[in-house]
């Protein structure tokens, strides 16, 4: 696997497979590697014929500087995980190979109220960062298509949208979510939780998945009464639990006002954020 650190070795290197007319796909992600960033890298291959990951701990999609310091980053073993899987290229740039104009440059695109809703109203200017860092990443690497995991689904949905609206050439992929064995999404952030959160946080899937069974029968309201109820008796402290339309993200009053209705939820577990979703 080669890494590069610079983009103009990137460059270089890029320039070599275009001429070969290969395709290419791109996994972003903040590294501390775990099977479910492998599990995208693996879906690019058999896709395409070359597999660029990237590594960048985005600054600007932290809103509290805590977390930022706090993120898990782990580069020898990410390494070690990505030549395992055989990936073609770690591009692990700078701070200022990402932002060589400054943190402060901002993508020109209208995200109306997709960037408001879940995530967005509680961590304001999270997604402002996430749509400038993979602007910039696709801009640097190019490539036919762009892999990014279901698990940040308003992530996906933004990032989609920012495609369509700048004609970008690449094709966006949504990855499944990978579980561990008691159903906890996979997150870099798991590694944070003390014994008895860990222990306390598989309920959050469980939930999920009885509010997809409820929903069958009660309003979107009750459901989201009773599963705020359940995470909370569990020792978790939800910040929210909506079901929302799949493509615009709004919360929805009825299951058939929407063709795919999406259960996502942010809970804190001691001072570890965790996010999951659920695909109606
Ligand atoms: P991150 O390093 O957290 O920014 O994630 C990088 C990419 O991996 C994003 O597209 C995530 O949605 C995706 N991802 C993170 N966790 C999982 C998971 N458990 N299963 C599948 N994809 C994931």
């Amino acid at each position: 696997m080669y890494v590069f650190k610079g983009s103009n070795d990137l460059q270089q290197y890029l320039r070599r497979l275009r001429s070969k007319d290969a395709s290419i796909g791109f996994v972003p992600t903040m590294g501390a590697l775990h099977e479910g960033h492998l599990s995208l890298i693996r879906q690019s291959q058999a896709d395409n014929q070359f597999t660029i990951c990237s590594i960048f701990v985005n600054p600007t999609q932290f809103n509290e500087t805590s977390d930022l310091e706090k993120y898990p980053r782990t580069p020898g073993n990410d390494i070690a995980m990505l030549c395992g899987a055989r990936c073609d290229v770690l591009f692990l740039p700078t701070v200022a190979e990402v932002y060589p104009a400054g943190l402060d440059t901002e993508v020109d695109v209208d995200l109306g109220q997709l960037d408001r809703v879940l995530e967005g109203k509680f961590r304001p200017g999270h997604f402002a960062g996430v749509v400038q860092v993979v602007r910039r990443l696709l801009n640097l690497v190019q490539p036919d298509r762009l892999y990014m995991g279901q698990k940040d689904y308003q992530q996906f949905t933004i990032i989609r949208e920012m495609i369509r609206q700048l004609k970008l050439p690449v094709e966006i992929i949504m990855a499944p979510i990978v579980r561990e064995p008691d159903g906890l999404a996979m997150s870099s952030r798991n590694t944070r939780l003390s014994p008895a959160d860990r222990l306390a946080a598989p309920i959050i899937y469980k939930t999920l998945r009885e509010a997809r069974q409820l929903s069958k029968t009660k309003t979107p309201a009750a459901v989201r009464s009773w599963a705020l109820e359940q995470l909370q008796t569990a020792g978790l402290r939800p910040e929210y639990f909506e079901l929302v339309d799949g493509e615009t993200l709004q919360p929805i009053s009825a299951l058939g006002d929407s063709d795919s209705a999406v259960a996502c939820t942010a809970v804190w577990a001691g001072n570890v954020r965790l996010i999951d979703n659920v695909v109606f």
